[in-house]
């Protein structure tokens, strides 16, 4: 797929695609633009954590709303998903891009797709080509063969698709699939940003 023809449908939709070779250039871009002291949150991304994002963002002078943070309670995690929508940057992947220029993601609480949607005053979603699709359906398609049943697994969640390694569009109270959210424009053009890394990375 044409890296260029899917910035110019991105650019249509008032969304910046900015692309990087590596995890190494994705340090850098992000060392360079975010300043220091920062307040930072995160949502769930295997990309994230393979890129090592999250550790970067811990040996930084950030304040980093770390909601990996093993000593949280219950109480305190929900307060950091509430700080992310004042964060200055917000920090997430997605389950799918489209060539045409928009982004789609699943999410089972809210808390990962919400803050992308409203708040934070930068968004950056970093996502590896392996993500990029032709079209709506193959995104949903993709989302409910690959992403779901692949995350369901990392969570440690008994449902069907487990089995099945596919959707099974099941009704378990425990799926992580409540929300469907697409991106396909926004006001403001700095706030979201897709980050395209060159190259397979998370699901
Ligand atoms: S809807 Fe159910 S079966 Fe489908 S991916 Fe989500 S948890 Fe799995």
């Amino acid at each position: 797929m044409d890296i260029d023809i899917i910035i110019k449908n991105f650019k249509k939709n008032n969304i910046k695609v900015t692309v990087l070779e590596d995890s190494h250039e994705l340090l850098c871009f992000l060392k360079n633009n975010m300043p220091a002291h920062s307040v930072v949150g995160v949502g769930d991304s295997v990309t994230l954590e393979t890129t090592g994002v999250y550790d970067f963002l811990r040996r930084e002078t950030y304040t980093f709303l770390d909601k990996y943070d093993k000593r949280l309670t219950k109480e305190e995690k929900r307060n950091i998903y509430l700080k992310n929508f004042d964060a200055d940057f917000f920090l997430s992947s997605v389950n799918a891009i489209s060539a045409n220029g928009c982004l789609f993601n699943i999410d089972g609480n809210g808390s990962r797709v919400a803050p992308m949607l409203y708040g934070p005053r930068k968004v950056y979603l970093i996502a590896g080509t392996n993500k990029v699709v032709d079209d709506e359906q193959s995104a949903l398609e993709r989302m409910r063969t690959i992403a779901a049943p692949l995350d369901n697994i990392r969570c440690a969640k008994n449902n069907p698709c487990v089995k099945a390694g596919h959707c099974v569009d099941c009704k378990s109270k425990t799926k992580i699939c409540n929300y469907f959210t697409k991106i396909q424009g926004q006001f403001d053009e700095n706030r979201i940003e897709l980050i395209l890394l060159k190259g397979e990375y998370g699901y």
